[in-house]
């Protein structure tokens, strides 16, 4: 499913109520330990490995992988045909993938260097869902522009790429039932708003260590996003070290940091992770559904010159976005 791109650059830089019965919600707690479920997949809580005792925040909301957090009000009518909208507004530093700022509004034109943005529309084309992308907050205003898309992705946003309005607006998308997708550096945006770390599983971008090789091992095959991944493949990335570190989650990738060369030790001094190295997963999170991922860094997964799992690593995000966008099961 390698996407086809007309140019190679290289850029420069539910509450379900079942029954009215006494269903107690039992959501995992903060003892939950790494487990196994019965699909073989894994629903991270604490274990041990680099950075310890990180805490298991619930954010106030209901989140996890019981579906029974997800409010399924009808607001995403499959009808209506699917929409993605790609925000990649940096108010820090910006990724390479990226490539020339865009101008304002909705789908202004893009570069030859937007290369990330190019091949998430290339993928919505090949794929049957259809791409917005903006880098403008204001059209992320009110929850009523966003409730016209199946999912949201942040790509590599940095930083406070959201002002009061667009954070609220993000919120109340969620809890209709949202779809988020976040990419790599959404891990390194709006770090002072714990609602939205929350979002993305309890974890933030801590640090990274060098862009490198590694094996990425497929955690189970049961979801849409990992269905036809091979057990183990090869991908390169800076491999992001978290503070904290994902829980409640199902994880659905992890990288086996014995397999980098440079080791795993981040540019902060943050360990790594050891054996338990998430690098994506998904969760219900109040209301909403998201699907993340650290990994998409190298310029050269966006593009097509040759970088080794990169169709891997895309046919993972299309799974997630058709997950989060409701199109599939999700986070199973
Ligand atoms: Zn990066």
């Amino acid at each position: 499913m390698r996407i086809r791109r007309s140019t190679l650059c290289t850029a420069v830089i539910s509450v379900v109520s079942t029954a009215a019965v006494v269903l107690t919600f039992a959501l995992p707690t903060a003892a939950t330990v790494r487990a196994h479920d019965r699909d073989g997949a894994t629903v991270r809580g604490h274990e041990q490995g680099g950075a310890q005792n990180l805490g298991d925040p619930d954010y106030g909301v209901c989140r996890g992988t019981d579906p029974r957090c997800y409010h399924d009000w009808g607001s995403f009518p499959p009808a209506a045909g699917h929409r993605l909208l790609v925000y990649t507004r940096t108010a820090g530093p910006r990724h390479a993938h990226l490539g020339t700022p865009l101008g304002p509004g909705l789908n202004p034109p893009l570069n030859d260097d937007n290369v990330a943005v190019k091949a998430v529309i290339e993928l919505g084309r090949e794929n049957g869902f259809a791409v917005d992308y903006t880098e403008d907050v204001t059209r992320l205003a009110s929850a009523q522009s966003l409730l016209k898309y199946s999912a949201v992705m942040f790509l590599s946003t940095t930083r406070d790429a959201l002002d009061d309005g667009a954070q609220t607006a993000l919120r109340q998308y969620v809890r209709a039932g949202g779809g988020f997708v976040g990419v790599h550096n959404a891990f390194g945006t709006e770090y002072n708003w714990p609602w939205y770390e929350g979002l993305l599983g309890n974890a933030n971008f801590y640090d990274h260590g060098p862009n490198q090789p590694a094996e990425v091992r497929t955690v189970g095959r049961k979801d849409v996003s990992t269905q036809g991944l091979p057990g183990r493949w090869t991908f390169t990335d800076e491999w992001y070290n978290l503070v904290p570190a994902p829980t409640r989650v199902r994880v659905l990738t992890e990288v086996d940091e014995n397999t980098m060369a440079q080791g795993a030790r981040g540019n902060l001094g943050h360990p790594g992770h050891g054996g338990n190295h998430p690098v994506s997963w998904c969760q219900y999170y109040d209301g909403g559904r998201s699907w993340v991922t650290t990994l998409g860094h190298d310029v050269r997964t966006w593009t097509d010159e040759p970088l080794e799992g990169d169709e891997f690593f895309l046919r993972h995000l299309l799974g997630g976005i058709k997950s989060a966008a409701g199109m599939s099961p999700f986070c199973r």
